[in-house]
């Protein structure tokens, strides 16, 4: 009372601007308090992120056969309150799961599925796949969604008792390695109300970048063609092969490679070669992956790629029966904004604590692959700029580029698993389910907690996230889906797979009921590394 008396007597803008840097101070400390009460929280859950983590690899699902991980993920999100959509574009597996009401809109997404003939032991450093010839975790995608998940609810109990307005959406990245479906998520409208996307991505650092990535775009193609059978020694000049235009479309395609910008990159595998040698084959088929650096040249290359395959249809006598779009990505450009905010709550986090086991482990993994025998990285890795197109060779894509243009976006790397390995590759699954992944992942979720809060709770980091994606990101660049109106997700890829090897692999999927942790259910001890006369092998009650 005394202390407002006296304040009346000074000059009004001096009270203003007094009171303005009181509340200004006083919502920092309430922000500090609550990054510091989410970050314990996040620890207190541990347990929860580890099991979410160990269960996921162990479905080691490929792309749009998340069954399994969908089943398991959307049961949690229900179990804590959040609304789930599911079969969202028409997408068995892909989902939509929303908790709270008003703006902002954060929406948390991560990948699920697997890598084909990727199955590992855990914490074994050595090749010794679970299921031999089965998919499994090679990527690490089994640790995003637990990364998210446990963010959102530790930001979710803050959000109801601060009665804070805010909306969380949390979604997956089905078939991440077709690049499958996050256009066709776009194409649905999920990120129609969104403020912010902030994905995760495991990784093996802490970490986040702006601007243009280091990468490409792609679209990825299904050439079919039709020829006509014949007995191949009896009447072959009855026939027509199809199997002979996809290998003349791939021999054109490598001589029209060598005159094309090294920027671009493109591989192709045969879907279908035939059936026995002594019948002609009459339908063959090739997949390809066109990658450039933007939409147009994309659109370029792909367009060269129809005329070789037009050439090599009118070569061989056959018909392009059909070309399928299997999937297509835009090359990433991220939120300066938030990257920055994100960058700053990274270094609040940190980087687990390594123990002496595990980073003997990780060299033991690097020794066995051939890559730098660093170990697990100590030090918080740099905010990464804007790649400028000169310095830009190309390299992988993630269809999370789409996402990152219909609204401010930013990747997540968290260091769950080891750097300096091959990727796509069993070596990659090795660290997936141990405690390098389960401090990684409990890492990840902290730095995406806290920069939830500063999204909830400072509307200027909104803005100036708009303004950038509005006056800078999008000024001259409008995005326009690479599929063509008439594409759907190609929800049947991976079905044959599954079949075959998921009666083997169900046998290994984690019982949390029975076993704490994963590793303890294989009877593994952590680390196992090669044995002293140079085999690869574990404790005998792995291999039941
Ligand atoms: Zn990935």
């Amino acid at each position: 009372m005394h202390l407002t008396r006296s304040l009346s007597c000074l000059p009004l803008a001096f009270v203003i601007t007094l009171s303005a840097r009181a509340q200004g101070a006083a919502s920092d400390a309430r922000l500090a308090a609550l990054k510091t009460e989410a970050m314990r929280d996040i620890d207190a859950r541990a347990q929860f992120t580890q099991q979410f983590v160990d269960q996921v690899f162990s479905f080691g699902e490929l792309g749009f056969q998340e069954f399994e991980t969908s089943k398991y993920i959307v049961g949690i999100l229900k179990q804590n309150g959040f609304t789930v959509r599911e079969g969202v574009a028409g997408i068995p597996t892909a989902w939509v799961a929303t908790w709270g009401s008003g703006k902002p809109v954060i929406a948390l997404g991560s990948d699920l599925d697997g890598i084909p003939q990727a199955s590992q032991i855990p914490g074994v450093a050595c090749h010794l796949p679970l299921v031999q010839g089965a998919p499994g975790h090679g990527e690490g995608h089994n640790s995003g969604q637990a990364v998210n998940i446990t963010a959102a609810l530790a930001i979710k109990n803050i959000m109801q008792r601060e009665h804070m307005s805010g909306t969380l959406k949390i979604w997956p990245g089905v078939a991440e390695e077709q690049l499958g479906s996050k256009a066709y998520l776009v194409r649905d409208g999920v990120f129609k109300d969104v403020d912010v996307v902030l994905f995760s991505h495991v990784g093996s650092n802490l970490q986040t970048g702006w601007g243009a990535s280091q990468g490409s775009g792609l679209v990825s193609v299904l050439y079919s063609f039709e020829g006509q059978a014949a007995h191949a020694a009896g009447a072959p000049w009855r026939g027509r092969s199809a199997l002979d235009a996809v290998e003349l479309m791939d021999v054109g395609w490598n001589f029209r490679r060598e005159h094309l910008r090294l920027q671009t990159r493109s591989h192709y595998v045969i879907r279908n070669g035939g059936d026995q040698p002594n019948v002609v084959p009459p339908t063959a088929s090739v997949w390809y992956y066109f990658r450039e650096l933007d939409y147009k040249k994309i659109k370029e290359l792909w367009a060269m790629g129809d005329s070789v395959a037009q050439g090599a249809a009118m070569m061989t006598g056959t018909k392009l029966a059909s070309e399928r779009v299997l999937g297509s990505a835009w090359p990433g450009h991220f939120n300066r904004p938030i990257a920055e905010d994100m960058t700053e709550n990274i270094k609040l986090v940190g980087l687990p604590k390594w123990t002496a086991a595990d980073q003997q482990f990780a060299r033991a993994i690097q020794k066995e692959v051939k890559g730098d025998t660093t170990g697990l990285d100590t030090t918080v890795a740099k905010l990464e700029g804007d790649v400028p197109d000169s310095l830009n060779m190309g390299g992988g894509s993630d269809d999370i580029g789409d996402i990152s243009w219909n609204a401010p976006t930013i990747v997540l790397l968290y260091p769950s698993n080891v750097p300096n390995l091959p990727g796509h590759h069993w070596a990659d699954a090795i660290a997936m389910a141990t405690p390098i992944a389960h401090k990684g992942a409990t890492a990840g979720a902290k730095a995406q907690a806290l920069t939830m809060l500063d999204i909830l709770l400072k509307p200027a980091l909104v803005d100036s996230a708009w303004s950038y994606f509005r006056n800078v990101q999008t000024k001259t660049v409008k995005y326009e889906p690479l599929m063509r109106p008439e594409d759907r997700p190609a929800t049947e890829l991976n079905t044959d797979i599954l079949a075959r090897y998921r009666p083997e692999m169900k046998k290994f999927y984690y019982d949390p009921k029975k076993y704490p942790t994963y590793l303890q259910q294989l009877g593994i001890s952590y680390p196992t590394l090669r044995k002293a006369d140079g085999s690869c092998a574990a404790t005998p009650n792995t291999l039941q």
